[in-house]
């Protein structure tokens, strides 16, 4: 199940482009204006939920931080839990942590050791506001994988096509994408 033309101009139009942040030359793609709007949060919501549905999930894993908007409100709508993947040193308990290199140095990113464990191979959606170079997404994927889950499809309401973030991350999972920026 793909977006309809029509739910597809409501999203795209409600996401704001604010240019040189948070440094000079990034345009910001700013999904604040989308939750504001509640038509636009609407229809992005029920065209999530009406995707994965039938995906049999188990679990669906945010990345920290708009990545829990969308994954915890999704969460409920299919009636199963919700796993955050946090950047380094916020989760309390004992945690697997990936690293990632950025364009200057390197980060992060964390999920409880225990996070899948009720159920054996649990099948799991990624999901996140947006992939730009990918290092998130796929050390997200990574930490799926070594707590003992699967990550059957990563999810992004906005995709950077001009970076490859999209492109690599298809090697180790199914991506799915509503908005496309070339
Ligand atoms: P990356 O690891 O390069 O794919 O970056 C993805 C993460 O950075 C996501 O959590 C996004 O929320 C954030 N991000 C990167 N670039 C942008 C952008 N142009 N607009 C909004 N968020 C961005």
């Amino acid at each position: 199940m793909t977006l309809s033309n029509t739910e597809r101009k409501i999203i795209e139009n409600s996401i704001r482009d604010v240019k040189d942040f948070p440094k000079p030359g990034i345009v910001f793609k700013d999904i604040t204006t989308l939750l504001n709007d509640a038509e636009a949060y609407g229809v992005l919501m029920n065209h999530l939920y009406q995707r994965y549905k039938g995906y049999n999930l188990n679990y669906i894993a945010g990345i920290d931080a708009r990545g829990f908007i969308f994954g915890a409100a999704l969460a409920q709508m299919l009636g199963i839990g919700f796993v955050p993947i946090r950047k380094k040193g916020k989760l309390p308990y004992t945690t697997i942590s990936e690293k990632y290199s950025l364009e200057y140095g390197i980060d992060e990113v964390e999920i409880h050791i225990d996070a899948f464990s009720k159920i054996q191979n649990a099948r799991v959606l990624l999901i996140d506001d947006l992939i730009a170079t990918g290092g998130t997404a796929n050390a997200a994927a990574r930490l799926i994988k070594q707590a003992g889950a699967s990550c059957v499809e990563a999810c992004f309401v906005v995709a950077l096509n001009f970076l490859d973030g999209q492109k690599n991350l298809k090697e180790t999972t199914n991506v799915y994408s509503l908005i496309e920026v070339n």
